[in-house]
């Protein structure tokens, strides 16, 4: 037998248990012995029922008697009698009827919960349960407890993983030796036997850190192969024109900022290599991103290329087409719109016009990179929200050029430091750390759903001087199982009570696109005073007169979402408030505190990923398929050793096929994090 070995050489594993495994996708003895546990469960100091002490604590009990009953709406509470030699215990269980039928047999189980002082008597609280006759009978009672996946039994796992012992406690190094050495790290073989057999918990986290490690080095050197490939690549230069680009800054309307400057500087010198540009541009909202890529435009242009803006939402493609636009069309430069509402022959015309050069600049959606689009000479790229897309679609865009384009990545989710490392290591980064001269930083206050009258009248006081509101809801429709707010009934009642002598816009997802932009575009054009939306004015939109946003059931969105709304105002040199209204009065949580106190995106992004992890935040689709088992994003120290020994690897030309195992991860690893 080995790892590339069928499951069914395994004893005991017939067609069914092998139909079963594969279900939960374990074909291979490879697929299984890197099938790791979830946790463990500590069967190692087992006390008696006399002698139990509050606490969590493991017993070795039977089930006298156990019954279930629904006490309100919804909820299940199982309770039972447990005994041993010693004694009698009641334990209770909220949700988990399954108990009933797992409990019934008479056998003996061990049970481990937190045993404490509830309802006027001691329990075991939510105890789990483990047969203890399949518990193995070693001196070692550190129970790993594997993931059910499609009905998969934990138990089954672990008696085939037994079967397997020998040859795991055999499997070959995977890493380089050296790093293995000088990272002090346990072996392959000692890892895979710390997660399936540990002995101690010391045994499984030596076993993490091996694991982990192995993770986070094989991402970094697959974005050090990357960055090679990406130099080696040929692209277009675009000689830097100053009289160009001086007289682009002379015709905004404003002054840009410090930040903005470096980040064009570090634009306009990538545009002059033969190597294409490969950059992110990472500032928080409002920092002024579109502007910094409209000056990029305008040099790609003047060196005889067009551009392609791709946005995530049409509300978002239409404004930077008409901001790009107010930009551009003074020096000459013809910028057009294409997205999914432009039809029939109207679409025909516009893709003929970006064949035949007629447009410089194409700003659009996802419709940018469908088949019919092709350009006469495309140079640079840039894609705003960046994460809001996957990496096969930023792939379909750069296709669309002869070479290589130049590459700009916007974002304005910052992402901590340890992070970019990992997840963008080949880029570079400009930063805009710096907001536009005369910004007040935005007032945000929690607020109590009691006292709504009084945040009315002050939100009526903006509005008399000529501001306007945004208020912000969860759901589209009424539900009436749901107590939270909906858009549709909200915008009735603030229409119909409070805020009658007001105009008020209302905004949702199920509108169509022409739709959305007409209700966008009057409240861009002041015809409403309040816009009631849910989430979709939450990327990129730009009101500058707003400089209220009231946002409900503020608990229910998660932290770097609070901040892009709230981003919408604070746009101009007014003063601005966000005032975040909560679902119920109890005590605000962590998240709420966090966004009331700072108005730093960055901060709040490190909060955010300490609170929440890294997958929920950064492109869905990217982190999905990085798939990381066992090591956290948020791993900073362990990131700073991956990446010593990713370069320490790249530098000494140490060559990867001689690692096979490593050589197929980062060739998977390249494919989804590549840029290009
Ligand atoms: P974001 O970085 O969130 O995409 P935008 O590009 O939408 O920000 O810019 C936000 C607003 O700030 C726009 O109205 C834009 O015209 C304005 N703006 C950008 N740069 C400056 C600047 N240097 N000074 C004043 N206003 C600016
Ligand atoms: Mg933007």
């Amino acid at each position: 037998m080995n790892l590339a070995s069928s499951l069914t050489k395994i004893r005991g594993v017939g067609e069914r248990t092998a139909e079963q495994l594969a279900a939960a996708g374990l074909h291979t003895v490879e697929d299984l012995v890197t099938f790791l546990p979830r946790a463990y469960e500590d069967f190692s100091e087992v006390t008696t029922i006399a002698d139990l002490k509050p606490g969590n604590a493991t017993i070795k009990a039977v089930c006298q008697s156990i019954s279930t009953r629904i006490v309100r709406r919804g909820m299940r509470v199982t309770t039972a009698t447990l005994a041993d030699s010693t004694g009698k215990l009641h334990a209770v269980w909220f949700n988990q009827p399954y108990r009933e039928t797992q409990l019934k047999t008479g056998e003996e189980f061990y049970f481990s919960g937190n045993y404490e002082f509830s309802y006027n008597r001691y329990q075991l609280s939510n105890p789990s349960a483990e047969k203890v006759s399949d518990v193995p009978v070693q001196t070692d009672r550190l129970l790993p407890i594997y993931r059910s996946v499609k009905g998969l039994k934990p138990t089954l796992v672990r008696k085939l993983m037994h079967e397997l012992r020998p040859l795991v406690s055999l499997m070959p190094e995977t890493l380089p030796p050296e790093i293995v050495a000088s990272e002090r790290l346990v072996s392959y073989a000692q890892a895979l036997m710390g997660m399936h057999f540990p002995e101690t918990l010391a045994d499984v986290s030596r076993a993490k850190e091996r694991l982990a490690f192995e993770e986070l080095f094989q991402l970094l050197l697959a974005s050090q192969f990357n960055k090679q490939a990406n130099a080696k690549l040929e692209g277009w230069p675009m000689p830097f024109h100053q009289p160009t680009i001086k007289a682009f800054v002379a015709n905004l309307p404003f002054e840009l900022t410090a930040a903005q400057r470096r980040a064009a500087w570090e634009i306009l010198q990538d545009f002059e290599k033969s190597t294409p540009m490969n950059r992110l541009l990472q500032g928080d909202v409002g920092s002024g991103k579109t502007v910094v890529a409209g000056l990029a435009a305008r040099q790609a242009h003047e060196a005889g290329f067009q551009t392609a803006i791709m946005a995530p939402t049409e509300i978002l493609a239409t404004q930077h087409a008409a901001t790009l636009d107010n930009l551009l069309s003074p020096f000459g430069v013809k910028v057009g719109l294409l997205t999914g509402s432009v039809k029939g022959a109207a679409r025909q015309a516009l893709y003929r016009a970006i064949s035949s050069g007629g447009i410089d600049v194409v700003v659009g959606t996802h419709a940018l990179i469908q088949e019919g689009v092709e350009f006469k000479k495309l140079g640079f790229v840039a894609i705003d929200e960046q994460h809001r897309f996957g990496v096969a679609q930023r792939q379909e865009l750069l296709k669309k050029s002869t070479r290589m384009p130049h590459l700009l990545a916007m974002t304005a989710t910052p992402i901590p430091r340890s992070l970019a490392l990992t997840l963008y290591g080949e880029l570079d980064i400009s930063i805009l750390n710096e907001r536009p001269k005369g910004r007040l930083p935005i007032k945000t206050k929690l607020w109590s759903p009691n006292s709504r009258a009084q945040l009315y009248k002050l939100v009526d006081e903006e509005l008399a001087a000529g501001r306007q509101a945004y208020v912000i809801c969860n759901l589209i429709d009424d539900d009436p199982n749901n107590e939270l707010k909906s858009v549709e009934a909200e915008h009735r009642r603030l229409q119909n009570s409070v805020f009658k002598h007001r105009r008020i816009g209302l905004l949702h997802g199920r509108l169509k696109s022409a739709e959305k932009d007409a209700v966008m575009q009057k409240f861009a054009a002041g015809d409403y005073d309040i816009l009631v939306s849910t989430t979709v004015v939450e990327v990129g939109v730009d009101v500058p007169n707003a400089t209220v946003m009231i946002i409900e059931d503020a608990d229910r969105f998660g932290l770097s979402q609070l901040h892009q709304l709230r981003g919408r105002v604070g746009r101009s040199t007014h003063q601005s408030y966000c005032y975040l209204v909560t679902s119920t009065s109890a005590k605000p949580t962590k998240r709420l505190q966090e966004i009331e106190k700072s108005n730093d995106g960055f901060y709040l992004a490190e909060v955010d990923l300490k609170l929440r992890g890294p997958g929920e935040i950064y492109g869905r689709a990217q982190h999905g398929e990085l798939n990381l088992q066992i090591a956290t994003l948020a791993d900073t120290k362990l990131i700073a050793r991956a990446q010593k020994q990713a370069k320490w690897f790249v530098e000494n030309s140490i060559n990867l096929l001689q690692y096979k195992q490593l050589a197929a991860q980062v060739d998977k690893y390249q494919r989804l994090t590549t840029l290009n």
